[in-house]
C-alpha cells in the first residue's frame, strides 16, 4: 500500500526522475540482485509483467507450435494466453483440495506432444513440487512455474518459483510484492537461460553497446518501478508475516463454522503459505457473499468466478468437474497488510452470523 511507505516511495521517485535514469538502470540491477537473494536463486530478470515473463521463458526454451503444456485451469487467463501467443497448446489438468494443480491428474493428460508441466503457485501456496518433479522426470517434461502469486511461499523450505527451469513473479499492485503499476520478474539458476532471457526482454540485444543477436521483445522492468520495488522488497518480510497472521486469524475464527472449507494453515513444516489470497469454499457461496456485501465487506470471486476452460470466447475445452466445483463454491475474503485485527474480526463475526442465521 502506498500510504505505508509514502515517504520512501516519494524520495525514490524524485531520485530517479531527477537523474533521468528510466530504462535498464541501476535500480533494475539492484532490485534483481535483491530479489535473487530473497528467493535463493542465481538470477532474477526484471520484465514488464509476469505474462510477458512466461512468454519470454517459452520463447527462450523453444516451446512453440506443436508443443503441449499441462497446467491447471484454476489460474489467471495469462498462464494459458502466454502459451497461445507462442503457438503452443495449453492442456488443463484438475486441481486438488488445496486448489492447486493435482500431481495425480497430470499423467492422464500427457501425450507424446507434451513438453512441459506448469503448476500455478496460487493464493501464496506452493504445489507439491516433489510429486510434480517426479512425474515430469518420468515423462521427460520441463517443469515451469507460474509463481505470479507465489512469492515468499515455500515447499520443504524452498521458495515457489525456484524449483523449475524458470519461474515468474508478478508485481501487479494487488500481489504480495506490488509495484505502482505493471511489473514482473523471472528467476532461474541456469546462466545460459538467464543470458537468453535478458536478450529476449530487450530486442535481442546483449546490453553492451546495442548489437542485436537475435529477434527479441521489448519487455523490460521499468527503472522507476524497480526503485519502488526496492523499497517494498525491504519490507516484504514484515508484509508476509502480517499476511500469515491475518490468514491464521481467519482460520482460527472460522474453523468450527459448518458449511465452509477453509484453506490450509500452511505452517506444517512442509508448506509455508503467505496468503496472497484467502480463498475459501462455502456451501452457500452466493448467499454468503451477498450477506457480507450488505454489511460492508467486499469479497471477490477469483477470475470472475470462472476457470480458464470455461470462458467460451477462448475455444472449446473438455469439462473439468472438480475445478468447476471449486469455482462455484469459492470466494476471497479481504486480505491485505493494511487490515487491522479489528477489521479481520469484523469479517469473521459477519461470516459467523450468516452461518448461524
Ligand atoms: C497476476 C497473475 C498473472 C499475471 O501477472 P501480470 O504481472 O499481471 O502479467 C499470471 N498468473 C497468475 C496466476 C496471476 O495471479
Amino acid at each position: 500500500m502506498f500510504g505505508q511507505h509514502r515517504d520512501e516511495l516519494l524520495s525514490s521517485f524524485l531520485r530517479v526522475a531527477e537523474s533521468g535514469a528510466f530504462i535498464l538502470q541501476e535500480d533494475v540491477t539492484l532490485f534483481e540482485e535483491g530479489l535473487a537473494t530473497f528467493c535463493g536463486v542465481n538470477h532474477a530478470i526484471g520484465v514488464g509483467n509476469a505474462t510477458d515473463g512466461l512468454e519470454l521463458i517459452f520463447r527462450a526454451l523453444g516451446i512453440g507450435p506443436g508443443d503441449e503444456v499441462v497446467l491447471p485451469s484454476h489460474t489467471f487467463v495469462a498462464s494459458a494466453a502466454a502459451l497461445v501467443h507462442v503457438g503452443a497448446t495449453p492442456v488443463f489438468a484438475e486441481i486438488g483440495p488445496d486448489h492447486l494443480l493435482d500431481p495425480g491428474a497430470i499423467t492422464a493428460v500427457v501425450t507424446d506432444r507434451t513438453r512441459a508441466v506448469m503448476p500455478t503457485q496460487l493464493n501464496g501456496r506452493t504445489a507439491d513440487m516433489d510429486a510434480i518433479g517426479a512425474i515430469a522426470e518420468e515423462h521427460g517434461l520441463i517443469v515451469l512455474e507460474d509463481s505470479a502469486q507465489g512469492l515468499g511461499s515455500r515447499f520443504n523450505g524452498r521458495m515457489a518459483g525456484t524449483f523449475a527451469a524458470a519461474g515468474v513473479y508478478s508485481f501487479y499492485p494487488a500481489k504480495t510484492l506490488g509495484a505502482l503499476g505493471d511489473a514482473g520478474a523471472i528467476v532461474t539458476d541456469d546462466s545460459e537461460l538467464n543470458e537468453s532471457l535478458r536478450r529476449w526482454r530487450d530486442h535481442g540485444r546483449d546490453g553492451h553497446g546495442g548489437g542485436v543477436n537475435q529477434w527479441g521483445r521489448n519487455s523490460r522492468l521499468d527503472n522507476l518501478q524497480a526503485a519502488f520495488l526496492r523499497v517494498k522488497l525491504a519490507h516484504l518480510g514484515e508484509d508476509i508475516a502480517r499476511r500469515r497472521e491475518i490468514g491464521h486469524r481467519y482460520i482460527d475464527g472460522l474453523r468450527d463454522v459448518e458449511g465452509l472449507v477453509l484453506p490450509p494453515r500452511g505452517d506444517d513444516g512442509t508448506h509455508y503459505d503467505v496468503f496472497q489470497n484467502f480463498e475459501m469454499e462455502a456451501d452457500d457461496r452466493d448467499g454468503l457473499s451477498d450477506h457480507l456485501s450488505q454489511v460492508g465487506v467486499g469479497t471477490i470471486r477469483q477470475w470472475g468466478g470462472q476457470a480458464v476452460h470455461e470462458f467460451e470466447g477462448l475455444g472449446a475445452f473438455p469439462p473439468m468437474p472438480r475445478t468447476e466445483g471449486v469455482m462455484r463454491r469459492s470466494l476471497l475474503l479481504p486480505l491485505n497488510t493494511s487490515l487491522s485485527d479489528d477489521q479481520v474480526d469484523y469479517v469473521i463475526e459477519a461470516v459467523r452470523r450468516f452461518a448461524h442465521s
